[in-house]
């Protein structure tokens, strides 16, 4: 099997499998030796993920995964703040697990504003600034988009959220581990899952002092901010591959960046194609591409009869065949959006891998072409 779906997830890298079989099995709130071996595995943990990116670590929440993290970034901030404002700004091209908790506010009487984006997808700090009001109480902007992996000025983001006061989230799943990052934003979601660590980990980091409320109670877990055991084991292996990923990246990302470069190069060779993102400011393991004429799913389906994964769109979101809201808001139409294909590596994906895929992919543009109704000979 070639696999080139690593945005959706990645495969456990050992060293995390080991972290994870050898986690002690107390519960952390227990105060016997058991509970405080896990608790000492927990805190351990917390610093070392924290402080890979420069952060406190009394503010990183574990979570379950990336999406409970955006969810209480958003919704628990907006609650938090419910008396000062009720104006939220996210970018137009962000994770559902963010546009769908702002659209749960618009419901109960918060407005929402979408920050757009241009063609490559970055947003525009001047249109982001005239959005923000006296209302604002969050902007939320992530670094490195999913499907496209576009980056966003996030630095930039930060000034003009610091300047006005404005609490300023940022999901980092899937940026984390690729790029030179630190905690600039007032709360960074993280996934293990999407850097070679393990299902049923991801974190909500939050600036000390940052007002926020739990969306899950029933405990005093996580600083009383996300009730529920720990998931000890899953913690374990996202610290082990958060040390991993940044300990290996000055070497690992070039290597990607050379692989998914063979990969556009040979793609671009024998097929007509567009990239979508932006040429150089861009995640390094993400290749986005329409095949005009071709439909998406469809070349999803041949090539995984060939042994290859790979994703029209964003997988998170793809089991509808709803036009990407992210190639939409780059300003394509239904028909482009709807040929476009996701390519995504990982620390494991290989030179064969590329060819194999270069090999496979033009062969099926000019069969899916042959037979598409809107291509015309
Ligand atoms: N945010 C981004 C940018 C993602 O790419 C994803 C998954 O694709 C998520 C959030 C959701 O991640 P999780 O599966 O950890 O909930």
């Amino acid at each position: 099997m070639i696999y080139l779906d690593n945005a959706s997830t990645t495969r456990l890298r050992p060293e995390a499998r080991a972290a994870m079989q050898a986690a002690a099995f107390g519960n952390p709130s227990s105060i016997h030796a058991a509970g405080r071996a896990a608790r000492k595995l927990v805190e351990d943990a917390r610093e070392t993920i924290a402080e890979s990116y420069g952060g406190d670590p009394k503010g990183l929440v574990f979570t379950s995964c990336a999406t409970e993290a955006d969810n209480l970034a958003v919704l628990g901030v907006a609650e938090a703040l419910r008396a000062r404002g009720n104006h939220v700004i996210a970018s137009a091209v962000e994770h559902p697990a963010v546009l769908e908790a702002c659209a749960a506010l618009s419901r109960i009487g918060y407005e929402i504003s979408r920050a757009p984006v241009d063609e490559d997808g970055k947003i525009d700090l001047s249109v982001l600034e005239r959005l923000v009001t006296p209302r604002t109480i969050l902007i939320s902007v992530m670094t490195g988009n999913n499907e496209v992996g576009t980056l966003q000025p996030i630095e930039a983001v930060a000034e003009i959220a610091r300047a006005r006061k404005i609490p300023f989230h940022t999901d980092a799943a899937q940026a984390a581990g690729k790029i030179p990052f630190r905690f600039t934003a007032d709360l960074v979601t993280l996934s293990a899952h999407k850097m070679h660590g393990p299902r049923g980990a991801g974190a909500l980091w939050i600036r000390p002092g940052t007002p926020i409320v739990p969306r899950q109670v029933g405990g005093g877990h996580e600083f009383e901010l996300r009730a529920g055991t720990e998931n000890v084991e899953a913690i374990a292996g996202f610290a082990e591959a958060v040390r991993a990923a940044e300990a290996e990246r000055s070497e690992v990302v070039p290597l990607m960046e050379r692989l998914r470069a063979l990969l556009e190069e040979g793609l671009r060779a024998a097929a007509p194609m567009r990239v979508n993102g932006h040429p150089t400011e861009r995640l390094p393991h993400i290749l986005n591409v329409t095949f005009p004429g071709v439909d998406g799913e469809a070349m999803v389906v041949a090539l995984d009869a060939e042994g290859m994964c790979v994703s029209s769109g964003s997988a998170c979101a793809s089991q509808s065949l709803i036009p990407s809201h992210v190639l939409k808001a780059m300003g394509r139409g239904d028909e482009e959006t709807r040929a476009s294909v996701r390519f995504s590596l990982g620390r494991d994906t290989t030179e064969e891998d590329i060819g194999a895929a270069v090999a496979a992919v033009p062969k099926l543009v000019a069969r899916l072409r042959a037979i598409s109704p809107v291509v015309r000979p």
